[in-house]
């Protein structure tokens, strides 16, 4: 395809830098904290804790490695089941697959584009009866949006089933004016190149369970006991965060709420500057709860609207931006083939119609001008 090489490339979610993270990186080459220990890895840890409102939390390399020992503290463990959202990203159910369980998927409800609790609590109570509960729920939070998580927490309450938070898209969003991720058993969040904020690359995992998030830490830097020499008698991961990058965490704490803001802005101009079109439908915000608008999602309807989707997305490509599709149903995908599905349409209806507009928190009002010209112009 020819790329438009005149116009700086529009990124979908770029990173977006503050102003104290050069600072915070300079001071641990400064004291030569080097590592994945030292002095920033600890603040980090206890300025996201203040932040959502938690008790514990421990910096990982990624929200996949937070997600990975999730589910080893919930007791998930090879020839078990855990259910998980649909309508997510890879990551919210490769690492069931890592510990050797198997995922079974539940769709989305139409008013938040997350889980559905009403499937969830059906498909609970029915493997109640023959005896194969669940080791563990994957709740995601898609796109800065939280779930229904009140209905989803009865129900796993109920019968015992440790509910694990994906908040990784959703980071500042809150359900009832609690932060996502901090309501489960365990929570955890990423902070990869795309996310509102970032460290590069990285991962928290959150509980109020000090046991978890100590057990955690010990998993993650290859469970050494307590020794001078080492000893090891479980087998652990190398899955702390750097120093280095938890700098760059710190800087960028300082920052998320002017990034919600911003995130939530740009949502706000789409919807506006395309009010006047049939066939749009922006991701609705549920009642009970506020979105970051992570992302800035919407349906299109064809028929209305005057092009589809794809048009949409080639006509952005061309003009060297970058949009998405709606992510993939993890049911759909080869990989996860004959794995079980409860439901499945909803997801399948987002996934089909559903786009992703440039959503960073530096875009600027031309930039976005633009973009909303290039859709209308498809038409
Ligand atoms: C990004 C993401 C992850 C994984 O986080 P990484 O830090 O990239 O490993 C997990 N779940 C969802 C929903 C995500 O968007």
């Amino acid at each position: 395809m020819q790329l438009n090489s005149k116009t700086k490339r529009i990124y979908l979610s770029p990173p977006h830098m503050g102003e104290d993270e050069k600072r915070f990186v300079m001071e641990a080459f400064e004291t030569n904290w080097i590592a994945p220990v030292g002095p920033h890895v600890d603040a980090f840890e206890d300025e996201f804790c203040q932040l959502v409102g938690c008790k514990y939390a421990a910096a990982l390399a990624s929200g996949t490695t937070a997600l990975h020992l999730a589910l080893y503290l919930a007791g998930v463990r090879r020839g078990d089941e855990a259910l998980c959202s649909t309508l997510t990203f890879i990551a919210s159910a490769s690492p069931i697959v890592y510990v050797g369980a198997k995922p079974v998927f539940i769709d989305s409800e139409r008013s938040s584009w997350n889980m559905d609790p009403a499937i969830l609590a059906d498909e609970i109570k029915k493997r109640a009866k023959y005896n194969r509960l669940p080791k563990a729920v994957v709740l995601v939070h898609l796109y800065g949006q939280s779930a229904d998580i009140d209905p989803i927490l009865d129900v796993c309450n109920e019968y015992e089933v440790p509910l694990i938070e994906d908040a990784a898209e959703s980071l500042g969003a809150t359900y009832k004016g609690k932060n996502t991720g901090t309501i489960g058993r365990l929570g955890f969040y990423s902070f990869n190149g795309n996310k509102i904020i970032t460290t590069s690359g990285g991962g928290m995992l959150v509980s109020d369970d000090t046991a978890m998030v100590n057990k955690a830490r010990f998993l993650a830097t290859q469970a050494r006991d307590p020794a001078p020499h080492y000893q090891h008698s479980v087998i652990g991961y190398n899955y702390r965060m750097s120093n280095v990058l938890a700098g760059i965490g710190r800087g960028q704490l300082r920052v998320l709420k002017e990034r919600i803001e911003a995130r939530r802005h740009n949502f706000e101009f789409y919807r506006e500057a395309l009010a006047e079109y049939e066939g749009l439908e922006f991701m609705p915000e549920a009642a009970f709860g506020r979105s970051t608008r992570w992302l800035t999602c919407l349906t299109v309807d064809p028929k209305k609207f005057g092009a589809d989707r794809d048009t949409i997305l080639a006509a952005l490509e061309k003009e060297n931006i970058e949009a998405r599709p709606i992510w993939k149903p993890l049911h759909l995908q080869p990989v996860f083939k004959g794995c079980e599905c409860r439901g499945g349409a909803v997801a399948e209806d987002l996934f089909a119609r559903g786009l992703c507009l440039p959503s960073g928190s530096n875009l600027s009002i031309k930039e976005l001008e633009r973009i909303t010209s290039i859709m209308v112009s498809c038409r």
